[in-house]
């Protein structure tokens, strides 16, 4: 079960950030209380950038983070992290041998999507430090319709590394900032344009392209295709949720309060850090149904050829705009 944890804050500022209730990078929660949390509720997901953490890398102490192989977190504050061939030997220790990073463009078209000039040469530098110490590198570069032109140089650089290196599509969430990432969602005529052989370059893409469109998937929709096909797979399948707690998702943010993620909608709020966990668990058994009436909604017009990696993406984006209506009511800075 994901148990997410705002612990850290984030260490970059993303123009198209998907994340509601990000914060600015500071320690929220010391080891020592995650230690305490992670005994009440099992392995904890630290969220945002681990890296960015006084108490890096030992927050990741398997006891805190569980048995993981894999260390997601932000390139700049990996890249700065003090003695980092040290900080891979405690990290090593603890069972991980891969590093992943979240890229959007080659060179300074990473450093705007993430509003932080150097970030790109953080990249570099990590991922190099990584691989001399050994281990995997990983890129999944987030497609979009400004770094198109610039995957296979990116893809080139990548595999300087050894590189693992996966092209992705951004899915839609469901929150009021995710409407921002909609501007450069990229189409199936852009890449089919731009990026004609990706499947060449990244060999997971294995479904045609055209089934990824936002009008394909409508069309599976109003055709009464399984649910599950418009469902995240950490989205309750019943209202009040069957499932036992442990296969939640849940997030504790900074005001030590438990959430449920039911993906679908926004948080849910479910009690405090302290409370017992049968409580929640009986609070969870009487929550009401968060996701409007939609039916009706998903009727047949021209969606385009917006290309999306599932349906769930497709049904959320649905939903946002019953509960987040236009992308009129973006923050001022993502408005760019
Ligand atoms: S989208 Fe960017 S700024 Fe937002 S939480 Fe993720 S990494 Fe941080």
């Amino acid at each position: 079960m994901p148990v997410f944890v705002n612990a850290a804050g984030c260490t970059r500022q993303c123009r198209y950030c998907t994340s509601p209730d990000r914060l600015p990078a500071h320690c929220v929660y010391s080891k020592e209380e995650l230690l305490k949390m992670a005994q009440i509720w099992g392995p904890l997901t630290i969220w945002y950038d681990p890296a960015g953490h006084p108490e890096f890398p030992e927050i990741l102490d398997p006891r805190i983070a569980g048995e993981a192989d894999t260390l997601m977190c932000n390139e700049v504050s990996l890249a700065e992290a003090e003695r980092l061939p040290r900080t891979l030997g405690v990290l090593h220790s603890y069972g991980y041998h891969r590093v992943h990073f979240y890229l959007h463009g080659n060179g300074s078209t990473h450093d705007a999507f993430i509003n932080r000039k150097g970030a790109w040469e953080a990249v570099l530098k990590a991922s190099a430090a990584v691989a001399e110490a050994g281990w995997e590198v990983g890129w999944t570069v987030m497609l979009d319709t400004r770094n198109l032109g610039e995957i296979h140089g990116l893809v080139e650089v990548g595999r300087r590394f050894d590189g693992v290196i996966r092209l992705a599509l951004h899915p839609h969430l469901i929150g009021r900032r995710t409407w921002a990432y909609e501007k450069v969602r990229p189409t199936l005529a852009q890449i089919r344009e731009l990026l004609p052989d990706i499947q060449d370059l990244d060999p997971s893409w294995t479904a045609p392209l055209e089934e990824l469109t936002e009008t394909h998937w409508l069309s599976r929709w109003q055709a009464g295709a399984p649910r599950e096909e418009f469902m995240d797979p950490l989205e309750p399948r019943a209202w009040p949720p069957q499932e036992p707690i442990e296969q939640l998702a849940l997030h504790i943010l900074e005001d030590r309060q438990v959430y449920l993620n039911p993906q679908c909608a926004p948080l849910i709020h479910l009690g405090g850090i302290n409370e017992d966990k049968a409580m929640i668990q009986d609070r969870l058994a009487h929550l009401p149904d968060p996701i409007p009436a939609l039916e009706t909604r998903a009727q047949p017009r021209d969606h385009g050829d917006l290309l999306h990696p599932s349906g769930a993406s497709v049904r959320y984006k649905l939903i946002s705009e019953v509960l987040f209506p236009g992308p009129h009511h973006l923050p001022r800075e993502n408005a760019r």
